[in-house]
Parts: structure tokens; C-alpha cells; sequence
């Protein structure tokens, strides 16, 4: 009796003359519903096909997702992540491209001043962060205000404040510009240069704020210069600059020293750095250029963190050039020549480049120098670039020969090793530090405004 049921219901199916509900009633089908059937049953196989297809589509896509985040974590400091669209500066040649340098910083908190942390984990969510020429990240939601990024008016500028505001700027002039880092510091910072020209450009001007850790007012000087010039570029006024100059802004040399003069002890990310500072603490104390009071010594310093005057460690009369016998806040050269992070980032960029001129800020006494001891036409061009800068500013000009200048230091080896003008501009600071900031802000920004000008005009002609 079941056999016969079963073939029977089998049957039934193979004939397609009733569908599954109908089945078990056993019931017949007209023409007409046995068509509605067949077509619901087509339909049912078509979303079922859809339905397999998306579900393979989503497989792949989070399988293809996964490999993404697992190859970024692994490589992601030799895979520096491409420029932002719409930009179409590159470095300004392989050798000063980030990937060998860069060490991804992790990222800052909400206050614009901490220190970064030392555990890359800590950083948030990649997801919330938009990353800048693998250089760092920064949190999408900061915000650049709809005018001026770099203030005007004095602020103590520190390292995480400059890093923001180069990020705003490289987002908003990114057909222009682009932030290359050029080495990290013992300490964990980066060396920023924001190169500003065509890709196709012949020629490279370097400029450098900061190389001295207290004189940390020019590094605020140094990005009101980025941002003017950036404007006016964009604005067209000098678009035939851009094109035939390169402009590398590096506007905080020595951003270990600033930090440490700006913050003192506490800023500082390694231990063993930090035993070492107050290591040399204790021995400037001795000597009588140190202060009881340990964020009294720290702003009066001028060093990287390691107690190296960086301005004293270029190759060039290094071995002649005196000062503090060990590790100092100042005036200690270093154990060999050349032998800083900062310094060897700034020769190796020189040399990566067709640079043809370097202009470095200090702080102390108003002054113009240059006249580094050479001859001929290098002369004569190095006289018309300090007397350009000299006619804005309004400071004096004076030759480091006649005055009795110290060799080993960036401007010397510059203009007598490469053969490039170079002069070394110093602004406000009265023979006393910290200088008051705050009280010549003023007049320093004044005089300071429109050295960038006179320095692209100069370079673009000569
Ligand atoms: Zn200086």
C-alpha cells in the first residue's frame, strides 16, 4: 500500500502536475496553477542564485579586507600610503622620500600639546584617522579653522601644534606641497620638511628654524612663512616660482630640544635619554651653567636631547671647533662629526638635491650673518642674499670672519663644502634666555613677515 503511494506521488512530480504543499493533499493542479507554480519555482531558483552570488561577493570582499589590514600592519613603514588624490607633488627625489626614514608616530591625544605615546597600540581605530604621507595620522575629526591655520600672534609653538598644522596645510594646499619626513630623532620625533614646488623643478633652497632647541620662536616664524607662501603660490602671484624652485621648509630642526626646553623632563619618551640629561644636568651644574631648578635648565636648552650642539657638528673645521668638553645643554660638538640624526638628515638632503642655498634661523641678536671665508662669484652671491634679507628686516649684516665665528656649524658647511650661499638669520633674543617671547613676538614677526618672499624672489633669479 505505501509503495504503491510513493511511486505513485513520484509520479505525480516528475509531471510536475503538483507542487510541494499540493503534494502531500495529492491533490491535481489545473493548466493554470501548474504555470503559476512553475513560474513561483523559477522565481525561487533566481533569488536563490542572487542571494549565493552576494553572499560570495561579501565573502570575498571582507577575505580581500583582511588581507589589506594584515599586510598593512606587517609593512606599513616601507608601504608609506600614496599621496591624497588631487595632489600631484612627489618628494623631491627618491632618496628624500619617506620610506626609508619614517617611523609611524602614533597618534596625538586630544590635547594638542602632549607627547606622543611610545606604543604604537595605543593609537585609535584606523578607520577614524587619516594618515598623511605615511608620515603620521591624525584624527579626522580636527578641524583646520576656515582662515589663517598658523596663528598670527605668539604661542608657545610645540612640536604636536606644528604637526597639526602642517597637516592642515598639506590637506589644503595639496596640489602644491608635500610633507616629507626626513629622519627620526633619537627620541622618537620626526624631522618634517614641507617641500613646496613642481616636481620639475631645477632647483632646491633649503630653510631650517630651530636647529637650536631654545630658540623655538622661529619655528612659528617658519610656518607663517610656509603658509604665506603657500598662499601666494596658490593664488598664482608666484606660480612661476613654484615651478622652477623648490622650497624645503623644515620648521623645527631639532624637535627633541624644543620639546625638552619647551616642557623639560617630563616630555622626554626615553628612560635611558632622560638619565642621560640629568646626568649632564648635574655636570652643567658643577661647571656653573646649570640651574637647581630643573625646568629652569631645561628652557635654557640648546642641544638635541643627547647634549649635542647640533650647530657645532657639521664636517666642516670640526675638529678645531671648541666648547663644552662633554655632553652639554650647549657648546658640545659631539663625539665625531656629523655624528647627529639632524645633521646627517639635513646633509643627506642637500645632497639628495639640486639645492642651491640654505638659509638657517637662530635667535640671538638681530643680526644677518654670512661671509663664510669664501671668494669670487660665491662671495659676491652670498653679500646680495644677506643684504635681500638685511633690506626686509632691517637687522644688521655681519661676516662671521670679522667676527670670529665658530666653524662646524650648518651656515659654514653649507656655503664652504657644497658651495651654495648660505647665511644664518638671527632673530630677537637679547643675550638672555628663555628670551621673552611673548614681549618680542611683535616686532620679530614684524621684521620676519616677508623674508620668504625676498628669499624666493632672490633664488628664483639667481
Ligand atoms: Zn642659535
Amino acid at each position: 500500500m505505501a509503495d504503491d503511494k510513493y511511486r505513485y506521488l513520484e509520479e505525480l512530480e516528475r509531471s510536475e502536475r503538483i507542487d510541494g504543499a499540493n503534494r502531500r493533499k495529492g491533490k491535481r493542479l489545473s493548466p493554470e496553477q501548474r504555470r503559476r507554480n512553475k513560474q513561483r519555482r523559477r522565481r525561487k531558483r533566481i533569488l536563490g542564485y542572487i542571494g549565493r552570488v552576494l553572499l560570495l561577493v561579501l565573502l570575498v570582499a571582507a577575505f580581500v579586507g583582511l588581507i589589506h589590514t594584515v599586510m598593512k600592519r606587517i609593512g606599513g613603514n616601507e608601504n608609506p600610503d600614496p599621496k591624497p588624490a588631487g595632489s600631484t607633488v612627489t618628494p623631491a627625489s627618491e632618496e628624500t622620500s619617506p620610506a626609508e626614514n619614517v617611523t609611524e608616530t602614533p597618534a596625538p591625544t586630544s590635547e594638542p600639546t602632549a607627547e606622543p605615546t611610545a606604543e604604537p597600540t595605543k593609537a585609535p581605530q584606523e578607520s577614524s584617522m587619516v594618515r598623511i604621507y605615511g608620515a603620521w595620522t591624525y584624527s579626522t575629526d580636527a578641524q583646520a579653522p576656515d582662515g589663517e591655520i598658523v596663528p598670527e600672534s605668539y604661542l608657545m609653538y610645540d612640536y604636536e601644534r606644528m604637526r597639526q598644522d602642517i597637516y592642515f596645510l598639506t590637506k589644503r594646499y595639496s596640489d602644491y606641497c608635500e610633507a616629507v619626513s626626513l629622519a627620526t630623532t633619537a627620541d622618537g620625533r620626526e624631522i618634517v620638511d614641507v617641500v613646496v614646488g613642481s616636481p620639475d623643478a631645477e632647483k632646491d633652497l633649503i630653510i631650517q628654524y630651530s636647529i637650536h632647541a631654545r630658540e623655538y620662536i622661529n619655528t612659528q616664524i617658519g610656518m607663517r612663512h610656509l603658509q604665506s607662501y603657500l598662499q601666494s603660490v596658490s593664488s598664482g602671484e608666484r606660480s612661476h616660482i613654484w615651478q622652477n624652485l623648490r622650497i624645503h621648509f623644515i620648521p623645527m630642526m631639532n624637535p627633541d630640544g624644543v620639546t625638552l626646553s619647551q616642557f623639560g623632563f617630563d616630555s622626554v619618551n626615553d628612560p635611558e635619554i632622560l638619565a642621560n640629561i640629568k646626568t649632564i644636568w648635574g655636570r652643567d651644574n658643577e661647571a656653573g651653567k646649570g640651574d637647581p631648578d630643573s625646568m629652569g635648565y631645561c628652557s635654557r636648552w640648546k642641544a638635541n636631547m643627547l647634549g649635542v650642539d647640533l650647530n657645532r657638528n657639521f664636517d666642516i673645521g670640526w675638529e678645531t671647533t671648541g666648547g663644552s668638553a662633554a655632553a652639554s645643554c650647549t657648546r658640545y660638538k659631539g663625539p665625531s662629526a656629523a655624528s647627529e640624526i639632524e645633521t646627517q638628515a639635513l646633509v643627506k638632503l642637500a645632497k639628495n638635491t639640486n639645492c642651491v642655498g640654505q638659509v638657517a634661523y637662530h635667535s640671538e641678536g638681530n643680526v644677518v650673518y654670512w661671509d663664510y671665508g669664501t671668494t669670487g662669484e660665491l662671495y659676491e652671491t652670498d653679500s646680495a642674499l644677506a643684504e635681500a634679507v638685511v633690506n626686509v628686516t632691517g637687522y644688521r649684516k655681519a661676516s662671521t670672519i670679522a667676527t670670529d665665528q665658530n666653524l662646524g656649524g650648518c651656515s659654514d658647511y653649507f656655503i664652504l663644502v657644497l658651495g651654495v650661499p648660505a647665511i644664518t638669520v638671527e632673530t630677537g633674543g637679547w643675550y638672555d634666555w628663555p628670551a621673552d617671547y611673548e614681549a618680542e613676538w611683535p616686532a620679530l614677526y614684524d621684521r620676519n613677515r616677508d623674508v620668504i618672499f625676498a628669499l624666493s624672489d632672490f633664488f628664483y633669479n639667481h
